[in-house]
């Protein structure tokens, strides 16, 4: 079965006859066309895309196994005509399309065509990995592995950070990345108590913390990692924040395999940080998928009402944050298998300490 055929299975469950996507990650995966403006339209015997006349020639080396249409640059228009007969559910991703394109589709769509919510389901789909797809993370995750390397040999102490994150970036492109997944996080000292930190123009001292999180995308697709560093012998509080999350990094780690809910994984690390006393130092999730974005479905976190399967590929990232001192964060990727997970990050846990 085709990714589309796929997700026209999903759509019974919503009884839906066809579904519009608009996501251009969404369409990406679907189609495979990497342009910034098209549209696809899928239902069982329907396979639409429509791209503008920037994009033509593209589309018909990209998209196979699609009716290819050239339409107006303000694509929605061609969805006037074209459909089938009769009185039908069309789903669309109520949860990107704005409520200007909303109000201008139900304009433009025949009125005996119901517009219904369709949101999540190609992301349902997307969160489980074709083993191609899995390659090509492990791939983007190699490539992370190997910046780690780099950076441990470039030393870091009266750097700045942004110097730094500048620098790994640069590395992950000769290397071959597309891109940074993200922007790439340097965050030494009390920076590192945020933990979507932002790089600075301060230097990073001596007998700290400095965390790192960065990933690479590579032919699509991408990784994420994070690791914490000391700069030197550390103070008792930081080498101990430490040492709990490396604990609380393996639990959760351990959990991961077909069957748990992300919120009960998720729980297992959350529980070993809650007893040291740190629970309220640990307020985002314990991690989230990975694939054509560097967030989507499933998430491990209290929120994660989903049974884990095979072929998922998320990370395990708890993180201790002490206001004034600095953080802790710990990130692997890792794929969900049928006997239980696969760890495609290789850099060592253990604590690294680098001048
Ligand atoms: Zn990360
Ligand atoms: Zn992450």
């Amino acid at each position: 079965m085709s990714r589309a055929d796929r997700v026209v299975e999903r759509m019974r469950g919503r009884q839906l006859d066809l579904m519009l996507v608009t996501d251009l990650t969404n369409l990406r995966y679907l189609t495979g066309f990497t342009g910034s403006n098209g549209m696809a339209v899928i239902g069982r015997d329907v396979r639409r895309f429509v791209t503008d006349f920037r994009y033509a020639e593209q589309a018909r080396h990209q998209v196979e196994d699609f009716d290819l249409e050239q339409g107006p640059q303000d694509f929605i228009g061609a969805l006037g005509q074209g459909w089938p007969d009769g009185a039908l559910r069309l789903g669309f991703e109520d949860d990107r399309v704005s409520v200007r394109r909303h109000r201008r589709l139900r304009d433009v769509v025949p009125d005996r065509i119901e517009l219904a919510a369709g949101g999540g389901l190609v992301e349902a789909e997307r969160a489980v990995k074709e083993p191609g797809e899995i390659e090509r993370i492990r791939a983007a995750a190699e490539l992370a592995d190997g910046i780690y390397e780099w950076l441990l040999e470039q030393g870091i102490v009266g750097r700045t950070e942004r110097e730094l994150a500048v620098a790994l970036e640069h590395e992950m492109r000769v290397r071959g990345a597309d891109d940074p997944s993200f922007p790439s996080i340097v965050a030494s000292g009390e920076r590192g108590a945020f933990p979507h930190a932002v790089r600075t123009d301060e230097t990073i001292p001596a007998r700290t913390l400095v965390t790192f999180d960065l990933g690479a995308r590579l032919d699509g697709y991408c990784s994420d990692c994070t690791r914490t560093w000391a700069t030197g012998e550390l103070p008792e509080d930081l080498a101990e924040a430490y040492a709990l999350v490396q604990r609380a990094q393996a639990a959760g780690l351990a959990e991961v395999r077909p069957g748990p809910t992300g919120r009960e994984v998720d729980a297992v690390a959350r529980g070993i940080i809650e007893a040291a006393g740190h629970g309220e130092h640990f307020g985002h999730g314990l991690g989230h998928g990975v694939g054509l974005d560097v967030h989507e479905a499933p998430r491990l976190a209290r929120t994660g009402g989903d049974p884990l399967e095979a072929g998922n590929v998320v990370t395990v990232e708890p993180g201790v944050y002490l206001p004034g001192r600095g953080g802790v964060r710990i990130e692997d990727l890792v794929v969900v298998t049928e006997a239980g997970h696969d760890v495609l990050t290789s850099t060592t846990k253990d604590l690294v300490v680098v001048e």
